[in-house]
């Protein structure tokens, strides 16, 4: 069996493809027996979201792992931030997590994970990608079989997220919580986390049976069923994650679904206030809501690329206080891990309300308003190269930022283009005060864009 499936698509988030098309459980165990072999030595957890096609696929891992001795423990579903605390908890070498997140069903990934539950960047899949393509897999391993054996990760998990917590003033004033986890690994999770913390908590789609009622990616257009749930169940707040939770969305007591960006502002505001300051990381796409709310607390920001990895890397280096992508709502608390965690963050944002002993539309309202508008643009991956290099020679002055693709900002406003990883297209955001604004930053670049095609081509 040499190399792989080409079609398997590597990212610096995780390696993904749609079930039996373009990831096969022939790929899997390949992939697995390659990451097996230089993971080290220790334990690896193995653990899955709710996707019907999590079973066969951690089989197929298991089957990888323990062909080449692996001792693995099996977590079976859980949220990938349940995975990763279990894999500091064993003190295990790694772990393997199936999941495509916010993808659609049908597709399935797995993202592969170091010691003390960090996930791995980029040069790591890399170096997995040219392992697999280079060699004969499973010939020369040694005659050792692994074992395999199964655990409940989710005791020392709440253990964590409640020591955390300050339970006394969640318990003084209780918060009602309506929570939607979409039909993924969050069920098994954030209801529970929330009702121990004393929380008066009323679910909807929270099954575990791989049958997802609504789009698994939690936004403004995508959680309809829940804003309606939280007026008709009279809730405080709710709370709604993708099929991993390690995104949290959240709705105010009047309905309105807030920008993953709000809600990742309100939880940097609260653990900000507690600390009287600090340092929050981010990433490029992340709303300037971000520098407001750190600016009250004589907070500094730090801008990184896209990706959790990238995030993680930089707050462990910097000591951060708070960090996570805002712009897909993922809140990572380094008091508990350095994880996005969408039940710690569900658990975080309960505790700033009974403190603050106010509504979401309440501590919304202290913040200016922003507008985001996006905008794909797909085209062949050796031109989106020249496009992005053309366009770096066009703005090179020092309100332009490298750190990610290209982005351009201004008072108050910005612009960001940059390929995306995982398909053959372009990214475009711009977020300003007025959503006209946000708009004629977009169309501007597309144009500029759509001009250099012009160019290229003549
Ligand atoms: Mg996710």
């Amino acid at each position: 069996m040499k190399g792989f499936n080409e079609a398997v698509i590597f990212t610096s988030s995780g390696i993904r493809g749609v079930f039996n098309e373009t990831l096969t459980l022939e790929d899997v165990v390949k992939i697995s027996s390659s990451f097996a072999e230089v993971v080290g030595e220790g334990k690896i957890v193995v653990g899955r979201d709710t996707r019907p096609s999590g079973k066969p696929i951690a089989e197929a891992v298991i089957a990888g792992l323990t062909s080449i001795g692996k001792e693995v423990v099996d977590v079976e579903v859980a949220p990938t931030p349940t995975i990763l605390h279990a894999i500091r908890d064993l003190k295990a070498a790694g772990g393997i997590i199936i999941s495509a997140s916010h993808n659609p069903p049908e597709w399935n990934a797995l993202k592969l994970a170091g010691p003390e539950g960090l996930l791995l960047d980029e040069e790591y899949y890399t170096s997995i990608k040219k392992r697999i393509s280079k060699r004969t897999v499973g010939r020369d391993r040694p005659r050792l079989i692994g074992t395999v054996r199964t655990w409940n990760p989710f005791p020392s998990y709440f253990r964590s997220i409640l020591d955390y917590i300050d339970r006394e003033a969640v318990r003084s004033n209780p918060v009602k919580v309506a929570v939607d986890c979409g039909g993924g690994a969050g069920a098994l999770a954030t209801p529970i986390l929330l009702r121990k913390l004393g929380c008066e908590v009323k679910t909807i789609h929270c099954h575990t049976c791989g049958f997802f009622p609504r789009p698994l990616e939690p936004n403004q257009k995508t959680l309809g069923d829940l804003s309606q749930f939280v007026i008709s169940t009279g809730s405080d707040v709710g709370v709604a994650h993708d099929c991993d939770a390690d995104r949290m969305v959240c709705v105010s007591e009047d309905g309105a679904v807030l920008r993953p960006d709000e809600g990742f502002a309100l939880i940097v505001d609260g653990v900000l206030r507690e600390k009287k300051g600090g340092l929050v990381v981010t990433n490029v796409a992340t709303s300037l809501l971000v520098e407001d709310v750190a600016e009250k607390y004589g907070a500094k920001v730090v801008r990184v690329a896209v990706g959790e990895a990238n995030v993680v890397k930089e707050m462990v280096r910097l000591k951060a206080t708070v960090g996570g992508e805002g712009s897909s709502g993922g809140v990572i608390l380094p008091a508990v891990h350095y994880v996005r965690d969408g039940p710690l963050a569900c658990a975080k944002l309960v505790e700033i309300l009974a403190k603050t002993k106010a509504g979401v539309s309440d501590l919304l309202r202290e913040y200016p308003s922003y507008y985001l508008e996006r905008v794909k643009l797909s085209y062949p991956k050796a031109l989106r190269h020249k496009i992005m290099d053309e366009l770096s020679s066009r703005y090179s002055d020092e309100n332009v930022d490298l750190t990610d693709g290209i982005k351009l900002c201004g008072d108050r406003e910005w612009v960001l283009i940059r390929p995306s990883r995982t398909e053959p297209a372009m990214r475009v955001w711009a977020e300003a005060r007025s959503r006209q604004r946000a708009k004629q930053l977009c169309e501007n670049m597309v144009k500029e864009v759509k001009s250099i095609i012009s160019e290229l081509n003549s």
